[in-house]
């Protein structure tokens, strides 16, 4: 029997020299993309992607979605122009209220927090290059700490401000820290949402459900070939599944709501 396609989603997050948990430096995103590029990889748009998922249909061969979450300003200044190289396209997840502003929510690196995200003008010439802008909530709340119809409302209106402002459809939603519930799933419904991404390690399936698909990690890809190519053909998960190993820990980060976590929205 062949194997059911699967479609690697990757989650990066900034193109830098910091070192940081988020961070992957220029040299090694360089070498990562050229990985795939000599593979014969392509990248699929974050909606195409979803849209071939949801219908059912197949998913080409070696089709990857490329997505960095946050709208960091490394985007603009290091990985769109080396994707530029290579001819691949990417998504970034914006949070509507920090546009052009620091990021101070929970657990942001050190680094980042006093220099601006990317603002409207910046986020406009990523689109320019054939980038995807979708929404990843008003203020970067963890979600499953909120009441449903908070979490709707943060969903909602980052959705309509990317609209309004992109003019793209904002149908995928990454949540913040990946973390989501049950009236997450309700919340993403009610605002007509395609798709909901974790950092749940993981390729898509087309059984899966729409609004807990996991992605692959850049963590991942560190400093072996062997890695990337295990993790984004699917072999890694089938080992991970099988240990048990990653879902626990991140689950119990996330198990007290804080002033810090719900952003004062609780
Ligand atoms: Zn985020």
């Amino acid at each position: 029997m062949r194997p059911a396609p699967r479609l690697p989603i990757i989650a990066y997050h900034s193109i830098d020299e910091f070192g940081t948990s988020i961070s992957v430096s220029p040299g090694d995103f360089r070498r990562q993309m050229h990985w795939f590029a000599q593979r014969g990889w392509r990248t699929l748009a974050l909606s195409e992607a979803a849209r071939l998922v949801l219908a059912g249909a197949g998913i080409p061969a070696r089709s990857f979605v490329l997505t960095f979450d946050d709208g960091l300003p490394s985007l603009l200044t290091c990985a769109a122009p080396i994707l530029a190289e290579h001819g691949f396209t990417a998504t970034t997840f914006v949070v509507t209220r920090l546009v052009g502003r620091p990021p101070d929510w929970y657990r942001m690196p050190g680094p980042y927090r006093s220099t601006p995200l990317l603002d409207r003008a910046g986020l406009e010439r990523l689109a320019s290059m054939g980038w995807e802008l979708h929404p990843h909530t008003h203020d970067h709340p963890v979600l499953p700490h909120l009441p449903l119809a908070v979490q709707a409302d943060q969903i909602g209106r980052s959705r309509s401000l990317v609209q309004e402002w992109f003019g793209q459809s904002g149908t995928v939603l990454a949540y913040p820290f990946g973390q989501l519930n049950e009236d997450t799933k309700r919340a993403m419904k009610q605002c007509g949402m395609e798709a909901g991404l974790t950092l749940t390690f993981g390729t898509v399936l087309r059984a899966d459900d729409p609004y807990n698909w996991p992605r692959v990690g850049s963590a991942w890809f560190k400093h072996s070939d062997l890695r990337q190519r295990l993790a984004v053909t699917g072999w890694l998960e089938k080992y991970i599944a099988l240990r048990g190993l990653v879902k626990k820990g991140r689950e119990r980060h996330f198990t007290t709501p804080t002033a810090e976590t719900t952003r004062g929205l609780a």
